[in-house]
């Protein structure tokens, strides 16, 4: 049996190392003693497209002086070095899309002797970590508007409590009524943001898997709602038009959540316009192989500039424009999106301020 040839032992042994360094999803670089980079591996050559990696220094595809600040660390220390980076997306190598504009990484060095690798005195690893920091970031918005929007309710009830319990506080019946109904309208309010919020919750977790998908009468659905909004309809002398919908036309989905949404949309078509008259429609019709189910007002509309965020949690169009005593947590666009979204469907907005605003709901059939 011949014997095998050490040389051509070593050559196929860094050939088998180069296809699995390709197969990585993580961007992998080792640099030279003049920490000029001599291999990358398939996921950095995408990481940075059009460039030509090799005899370049990393430094020139990461302009960031803590990335500069890591390889010195790693080189003087002789050991591995692990951090997170976060960077402008205009400063950033191409990684995952992020609607702040932001990418990080986990940059993960070490030091090889000159027994791994000849030539190679640096091996540098980039791990994409961009959809977890945007998860994070929206987990920590949420926690932080949700505590200031729960603190403004709090903070009012506990002032009126101590009112209340002062000496003699509770003497005066007509001022501590008075005081008690403040207390019990915040509360509400309280309860109100703590129900979105659940519901919200719900719809992110795993819930929005679990939709019970029957088909039900989308009229029937929206009788419901008119139902439920009866005495501010009849308060505020509106007309709600469902002249067009077919009372046959079903929908197929979770009822609960579709009642949810047409409420949400025609309550805030309500409540933003409390001026005597207004009129909403609801279309709902099948077109193209899709149902598109729309809600429309005529009443004071929204600003073009605020139509990219209102389905934004917390979002609430400025101070200004909205009547501060009109009630809403910002979160009721948020459920609704999402409650579409998990029912496979896509919401638009339309405004034309003081003409009409109309919600459209796209629902492949
Ligand atoms: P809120 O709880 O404040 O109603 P939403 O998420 O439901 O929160 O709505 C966000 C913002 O969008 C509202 O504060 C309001 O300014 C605006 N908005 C929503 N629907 C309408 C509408 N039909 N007409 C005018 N403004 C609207």
């Amino acid at each position: 049996m011949s014997q095998a040839d050490p040389s051509e032992i070593s050559r196929l042994a860094d050939a088998t190392c180069y296809v699995l360094l390709d197969g990585l999803t993580d961007a992998f670089l080792l640099c030279d003693q003049d920490t000029l980079i001599c291999y990358a591996n398939l996921a950095a050559k995408k990481m940075f497209p059009g460039r030509d990696l090799i005899g370049r220094s990393p430094q020139d595809l990461f302009p960031d002086s803590r990335f500069i600040e890591l390889i010195d660390a790693c080189r003087s220390m002789g050991s591995s070095v692990r951090r997170r980076l976060v960077l402008p997306q205009q400063l950033s190598p191409l990684g995952s899309l992020e609607n702040r504009g932001e990418n990080c990484w986990l940059i993960d060095l070490a030091t090889l002797t000159k027994k791994d690798h000849p030539e190679a005195r640096l091996r540098i690893m980039l791990r994409d970590l961009t959809a977890e920091h945007q998860s994070e970031q929206v987990r920590k918005d949420f926690v932080a508007n949700a505590s200031h929007e729960l603190r403004t309710p709090l903070a009012i009830i506990k002032g009126y409590l101590e009112n209340l319990l002062e000496d003699g506080g509770i003497r005066d019946v007509a001022q501590a009524q008075r005081f008690l109904q403040i207390m019990e309208k915040h509360t509400d309010r309280v309860v109100r943001i703590i129900d979105d919020m659940l519901m919200i919750s719900r719809l992110e977790s795993g819930e929005a898997a679990s939709l019970r998908s029957e088909p039900f009468e989308i009229l029937s659905c929206v009788h419901d709602v008119i139902e439920r909004l009866e005495h501010m309809i009849h308060t505020q002398e509106a007309s709600v038009d469902t002249s067009s919908i077919d009372p046959q036309l079903l929908i197929k989905g979770d009822r609960f959540y579709w009642t949810q949404i047409l409420f949400n949309l025609v309550e805030n078509a309500l409540k933003q316009n409390p001026k005597l008259g207004l009129k909403v429609a609801i279309t709902a019709e099948v077109k193209e192989g899709q149902t598109m189910i729309s809600v429309a007002d005529n009443g004071i509309g929204i600003p073009t500039a605020h139509l990219p965020f209102i389905f934004k949690r917390f979002y609430r169009v400025d101070i200004n424009h909205t009547n501060s005593a009109i009630k809403g947590t910002g979160l009721g666009l948020s459920i609704v999106k999402r409650a579409v979204e998990a029912h496979g469907g896509q919401i638009c907005v339309s405004s034309m301020p003081l003409q009409q605003t109309k919600f459209t709901i796209t629902l492949p059939t």
